[in-house]
Formats: C-alpha cells, sequence, structure tokens
C-alpha cells in the first residue's frame, strides 16, 4: 500500500502551469513532483533530473522496450513519459504530482483509478496565444502547432475530475491546493 496519493495535472502549453505548481508545490512540502523523461531541448534554466530527465530519442524507445514507463505520448515532435520507477519510490513516500498531457492522463486513470485528474484552462484561446508567444521560448513555427494541440487538449476536460481557470496564478493555485487537502488527508 503506497502511502500518496497521485495527482495528475494538464494544461495546454502557455496556460501558466509551470507558474501555478511552482506555487503549489512550495505550499505543500509532503507533495513530490514526478520528473518526466523527454527527447526535446533544455529550455534556457531547466535542469536535467529536476524539470525533466533530459534523454536522446534512441535513450526514450530503449525505455518504452524495456517497459520503464506508467505512460508515454509523442507530441510536439517530441517524445514525454512518466518513468514507472521514480514515481513508485516517491508515492512510497507521499502523495506525488503528474505535470502531463491528456492522453497521458487518461493511460493513468486506466491503470490507477484513484488518481485525482486537475485541468487548468487559460481565460481564453486569445490569451493563451498570447501567453506562449510572450514566453519567447518557443519558435513560430511551434506556436501554431502547439496552440492546434491546445484546442484538442481543452476538448479534453470534460473527462477530467476537476477544472480550474489560471486567470490569477495564485487563485489558481489555492483551488488546486484545495483540491490535494481533501484528497490527499
Ligand atoms: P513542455 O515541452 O512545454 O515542457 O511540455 C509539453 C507538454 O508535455 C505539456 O502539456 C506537459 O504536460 C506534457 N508532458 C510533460 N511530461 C509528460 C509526460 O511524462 N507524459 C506525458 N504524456 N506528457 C508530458
Amino acid at each position: 500500500m503506497s502511502k500518496g496519493k497521485l495527482f495528475v495535472i494538464s494544461g495546454a502549453s502557455g496556460v501558466g502551469k509551470g507558474t501555478v505548481l511552482a506555487k503549489v508545490m512550495a505550499a505543500r512540502e509532503d507533495l513530490r513532483f514526478s520528473v518526466s523523461a523527454t527527447t526535446r531541448d533544455p529550455r534556457p534554466g531547466e535542469v536535467d533530473g529536476v524539470h525533466y530527465y533530459f534523454v536522446t530519442k534512441e535513450n526514450f524507445e530503449d525505455m518504452i522496450r524495456k517497459g520503464e514507463f506508467l505512460e508515454y505520448d509523442a507530441h510536439a515532435k517530441n517524445y514525454y513519459g512518466t518513468p514507472r520507477g521514480q514515481m513508485e519510490e516517491k508515492l512510497e513516500k507521499g502523495s506525488v504530482l503528474l505535470d502531463i498531457e491528456p492522453n497521458g492522463a487518461g493511460e493513468v486513470k486506466r491503470s490507477c483509478p484513484e488518481a485525482t485528474l486537475i485541468f487548468i484552462m487559460p481565460p481564453s484561446m486569445q490569451e493563451l496565444e498570447r501567453r506562449l508567444r510572450g514566453r519567447g521560448d518557443t519558435p513560430e513555427d511551434q506556436i501554431k502547432v502547439r496552440m492546434e494541440r491546445a484546442i484538442w487538449e481543452m476538448e479534453q476536460k470534460a473527462w477530467y475530475d476537476y477544472v480550474v481557470v489560471n486567470e490569477d496564478a495564485d487563485v489558481c493555485a489555492q483551488e488546486i491546493l484545495h483540491i490535494i487537502a481533501e484528497k490527499a488527508e
């Protein structure tokens, strides 16, 4: 029996998830962040083993073959996946937060039905595009790809347990903390 609960958070690229999740993690020391593996290049400031495990396509495909992923998905021309081992180790100690997109979230819900799924929405699609551009770390050709993906992601929110809107990062983080407090205790 693991000690913790599983919380899955999804939200389109540019929705401000990073800021919100940093606030959530800072407010709850008992919560651990599941570090995903990805084949995409690190962005400025991203640290290997902290934000992601940055691996090659060959490494990632090797991990798939060895069954090392709880779930994985290919999107925005890269692979992203949750290495099972680190997630289970963290779950032994307490609750775990996964920042993954809807395909992965659906997979987690199938294998761990007790997981709580939370979807973060932008105030509007125009605001999402504005934030994505404003971030300055996503090439223009990728913005179009990510906006198309965001439209699909928004349709998936219907089957999440909770939907929160990120109009203000502090308010949004508080809403998520409230959900976690309810489920984790
Ligand atoms: P980014 O490249 O902006 O860090 O992440 C792009 C998308 O990949 C985000 O929607 C994020 O939630 C998702 N993602 C990150 N890690 C994983 C993972 O391990 N599995 C899946 N399925 N999606 C992930």
